[in-house]
């Protein structure tokens, strides 16, 4: 079943000024229930733009999103009920950490849901189990934590609104390799225990291929591949893209990709 479906999906910033620029154009993608999605491509291809649509946070220019086989853009109503069925975290979410304790700031997506206080309670420590926060650190006060910590809890507020879509913007950008690691297989925890999809906008090209079920690759504005990252590799297409060798490896957990040398453009070796 499709979770989310974007229908020839464009966006325009600034229309009819000087500085109008078409940033995604003509972007037809299915995101299947229960399925981990990465989206690649340098920086300016249109990544940011794109997901921002999956929660109406942004409204196409032309083309539609849509959520089952309503228009997410039908009505304000439409709007607002799907921010709590698409989550979207956003790049550097640790910035937008305001409460005084980390428990207030991971309730408080729960409580704009109206929810009541047991279900709230339930929501925090769940989703602060997920990420790897202990109690003791919910009634310490965000700006206490170390940056990777703060941005578990960032991700956290979004996990507790129980999101069946999860939509993360560089959720590993600025991390040590170790605290990437870590936050990445909480992700996908997530994604698995709950059968949520995912949707991982990243500049790591190996981290994407390593977690993902199927890799969209965005070019200047465009969906130039969608396909399973074995796919991807084999295609040449990545080379081509990125001007990087990736090499492939198989494990026992399955294939691992690592990038040959450092590109320029903005994709990291992974
Ligand atoms: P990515 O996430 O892949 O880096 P973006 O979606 O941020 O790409 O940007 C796509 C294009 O749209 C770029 O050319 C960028 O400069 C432009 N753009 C992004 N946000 C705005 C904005 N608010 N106003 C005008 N142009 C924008």
């Amino acid at each position: 079943m499709a979770e989310i479906k974007t229908e020839r999906l464009c966006h325009v910033y600034s229309v009819g000024t000087p500085f109008e620029k078409a940033a995604i154009e003509g972007i037809d993608l299915t995101l299947p229930q229960g399925q981990l999605i990465g989206v690649i491509g340098h920086t300016g291809s249109g990544k940011s733009t794109f997901i921002q649509h999956l929660n109406a946070l942004l409204q196409p220019t032309s083309g539609a999103v849509l959520c089952g086989s309503e228009d997410i853009n039908k009505d304000k109503f439409t709007r607002k009920a799907i921010r709590f069925k698409v989550g979207l975290v956003f790049q550097y979410p640790e910035y937008q950490l305001f409460e005084e304790t980390v428990y207030k700031d991971i309730a408080f997506g729960p409580r704009n849901m109206g929810l009541d206080e047991a279900d709230i309670d339930r929501r925090v420590r769940s989703a602060a189990a997920f990420v790897g926060l202990t109690e003791a650190m919910l009634d310490k006060s965000p700006f206490e934590l170390s940056g990777g910590q703060k941005r578990r809890v960032a991700i956290a507020g979004v996990i507790a609104m129980e999101p069946r879509v999860l939509v993360l913007d560089e959720p590993t950008a600025g991390l040590d390799p170790r605290g990437r690691d870590d936050i990445l297989a909480r992700i996908q925890d997530y994604h698995r225990a709950k059968h949520a999809s995912v949707v991982l906008v990243s500049h790591n090209l190996c981290q994407s291929l390593r977690v993902a079920g199927r890799v969209a690759l965005l070019a200047e504005g465009r969906l130039q591949q969608l396909s399973a990252p074995e796919a991807l590799y084999e295609s040449g297409a990545l080379d081509r893209a990125f001007g990087v060798r990736v090499r492939r490896v198989e494990t026992e957990g399955g294939w691992q990709y690592y990038c040959e040398e450092p590109p320029e453009g903005g994709v990291h070796n992974g």
